[in-house]
């Protein structure tokens, strides 16, 4: 017996969390929720990629790889549902659907390396918007 299998134990019950199966869908939704290569919907095409005047953005850059979002599944009300099921799973309460979200506890279960795509994601969909500093819910049209 090892002094240190208690704290592997610890972390094993931090980490089981993680493997919960909504928390594992809500990653696998960040993941797959952008496709390779610029947007090619008609407005981007007739506006060649300029996104000045759009209020939600279509293409992103991660680690140097363009993408866009894929529009069948990235409205605000789709990021809430993934979002909701996880947020349940993993802190064991209901998310609230106003005010300012918790963007901390959301990144606990949220893999580090889709963190960004998690904070492109939260404006682009329209779910949250940035209001100095803070992320703020809005009000989701489902
Ligand atoms: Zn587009």
């Amino acid at each position: 017996m090892s002094a240190e299998q208690p704290l592997i134990a610890d972390l094993f019950e931090v980490d089981k969390r993680l493997t919960l199966k909504p928390v594992v869908d809500f990653n696998a939704y960040l993941r797959n929720v952008f496709a390779d290569g610029p947007c090619r919907c008609h407005r981007c095409l007739e506006l060649n990629g300029d996104e000045s005047g759009f209020s939600h953005r279509h293409t992103f850059t991660f680690d140097d790889r363009t993408v866009h979002r894929r529009f069948a599944n990235s409205a605000g009300s789709d990021v809430l549902q993934m979002l909701k099921k996880a947020w349940l799973s993993y802190t064991k309460n209901e998310l609230p659907l106003a005010g300012q979200l918790d963007l901390d506890t959301v990144r606990t279960f949220t893999d580090a390396a889709l963190h960004a795509r998690l904070l492109a994601l939260l404006p682009a969909s329209g779910l949250a918007r940035e209001v100095e500093g803070a992320w703020m819910l809005q009000a989701q049209v489902d």
